[in-house]
């Protein structure tokens, strides 16, 4: 199918070796239509059936620089799923109450409950990424954090919190032109901060960064994928199919209904009617 998104356990990666631009097969985003529509039907199926069985829960966690795609991406995905069910939270510079605990805390109180789906508009893996860059805490504070969170999503992954986890990959030059469009369109500029541009002086910073983050904590329990994200319709389609194999692959099942309604249906199909209750 393409170029492979997944990041094994254990991979060294590196972000020149995935390119940003790739699309597989397709020309352009009609071209995905139909595989697009037939994958959100069966998400949209594969939602109720989780709610249904009420034992696993879906946790997206979505990664990008700038522009990268995050807010379109977050649209996609709930225009599938259902909005009861599914919920979303952005993580900005922690408030001083966020600051008052440990790094994991404000990440652990937002995680879904069992039957439902959430997805992180950043993450706690900003704590081993702006906070790197920037030098927010000493090295050895950040460095540490890689195998803490793999033993917290470990954690999370055995008590049955189904973990996927996307970073949008954007070349420097389409963050460049989806910047330009921000500044030129009124319904968009107000989105753009003097803060973007000079995050993008620490682009290579922050691509060492991803590096690790992607390298270090991409585990069998809550993989990384690098999704190509220079064009939005196969950004779209990738994380799609990345969600339908993962909710295939639980073993969930719709409840048995109680004894009472299977011989409820069992009089009704015989009469054609609903039978009386007395
Ligand atoms: P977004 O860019 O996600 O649409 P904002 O423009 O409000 O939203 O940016 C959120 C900011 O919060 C980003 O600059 C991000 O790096 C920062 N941030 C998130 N988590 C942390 C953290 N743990 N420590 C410091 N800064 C953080």
């Amino acid at each position: 199918m393409g170029q492979d998104i997944r990041v094994e356990a254990g991979t060294k990666v590196d972000l020149k070796d995935y390119d940003p631009d790739f699309t597989g097969k397709f020309k352009n985003e009609e071209d995905t239509l139909d595989e697009l529509n037939k994958l959100k039907d069966r998400l949209f199926d594969l939602q109720r059936l989780m709610y249904a069985d009420n034992r696993y829960s879906l946790l997206i966690v979505i990664q990008a620089m700038d522009a990268g795609g995050k807010d379109g991406l977050i649209r996609s995905v709930m225009s599938i799923f259902n909005p009861q069910g599914c919920t979303v939270v952005p993580f900005k510079v922690p408030s001083e109450e966020e600051r008052d605990h440990d790094y994991l805390w404000r990440i652990h109180k937002s995680l879904p409950r069992k039957g439902e789906i959430c997805i992180f508009n950043r993450s706690h893996y900003e704590d081993v990424l702006v906070v790197r860059v920037h030098n927010l805490v000493p090295r050895e504070v950040w460095k540490a954090r890689y195998s803490q969170i793999n033993d917290f999503e470990r954690y999370l992954a055995e008590n049955n919190v189904v973990i996927r986890k996307f970073y949008l990959h954007i070349s420097k030059k389409e963050q460049e032109e989806r910047m330009m469009k921000r500044l030129l369109d009124p319904k968009k500029n107000w989105k753009f901060s003097t803060g973007d541009l000079k995050e993008r002086d620490h682009w290579d910073e922050y691509m060492e960064a991803y590096e690790d983050a992607l390298s270090k904590c991409s585990t069998k329990e809550a993989p990384w994928y690098i999704v190509p994200s220079d064009k939005k319709w196969y950004r779209n389609l990738s994380v799609a199919r990345v969600l339908v194999e993962t909710l295939e692959a639980l073993p969930m099942k719709w409840p048995e209904p109680v004894a009472e309604v299977k011989e409820i249906a069992r009089r009704a199909q015989a009469t054609g009617r609903l039978p009386e209750i007395k």
